[in-house]
């Protein structure tokens, strides 16, 4: 399988992403806070059963890992379709729920319900270039039975690097709470 190149930066500061069809896109401004490739079981059972939906498109990797890139909440605005999403739990008690596009069962993005200020949008859904992807994360979930198909730094858990990345995100959005 051959290796993809390293991420790129900086990330234009307005891109959307958007369903197959069209009907259902999101406006992201700013850069992300981190691009990563997931490995954790949840992530495999949840793009599994989005593939699984009529003509999905695929959102799952060949080495069982699944791209987000994650913008701060309040840098992510719709601008088209947002009655179309339905939302797929994995399991009934969970936090998380994968919005996915009903006109074509395109993954969108991870909703949380828990007050998390950061909201990861299915890589797939950016037209290309798409933000890069920095890590691979939660590894230890993955069958080895596929080598890792982008040469980027992985970790078994959630590396610090990354907790980083989410409280140095979290920081000014709590200022300027503060402030207003
Ligand atoms: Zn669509
Ligand atoms: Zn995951």
């Amino acid at each position: 399988m051959p290796r993809l190149a390293p991420p790129t930066w900086p990330v234009p500061s307005d891109l959307t992403a958007s369903c197959s069809c069209g009907s259902v896109k999101l406006r992201v401004h700013g850069t992300p806070i981190a691009g990563v490739v997931c490995y954790c079981d949840d992530c495999q059972e949840g793009s599994r059963q989005i593939e699984a939906l009529p003509n999905a498109a695929p959102v799952l990797e060949p080495d069982g890992g699944t791209p987000y890139i994650l913008y701060r909440k309040d840098r992510v605005r719709w601008s088209a379709g947002a009655e179309l999403l339905k939302g797929c739990k994995i399991r009934g008690e969970s936090a998380s729920s994968r919005m996915v596009a009903s006109c074509c069962n395109s993954a969108m993005y991870m909703k949380f319900n828990d007050g998390r200020h950061w909201v990861p949008i299915y890589q797939a859904r950016f037209s290309t270039p798409a933000p890069p992807l920095e890590m691979l994360i939660c590894t230890k979930f993955r069958q080895a039975s596929h080598e890792f198909a982008r040469d980027l730094p992985s970790y078994p858990g959630y590396p610090l690097k990354f907790m980083a990345k989410l409280i140095a995100a979290w920081i000014p959005m709590l200022l300027s709470r503060r402030n207003t």
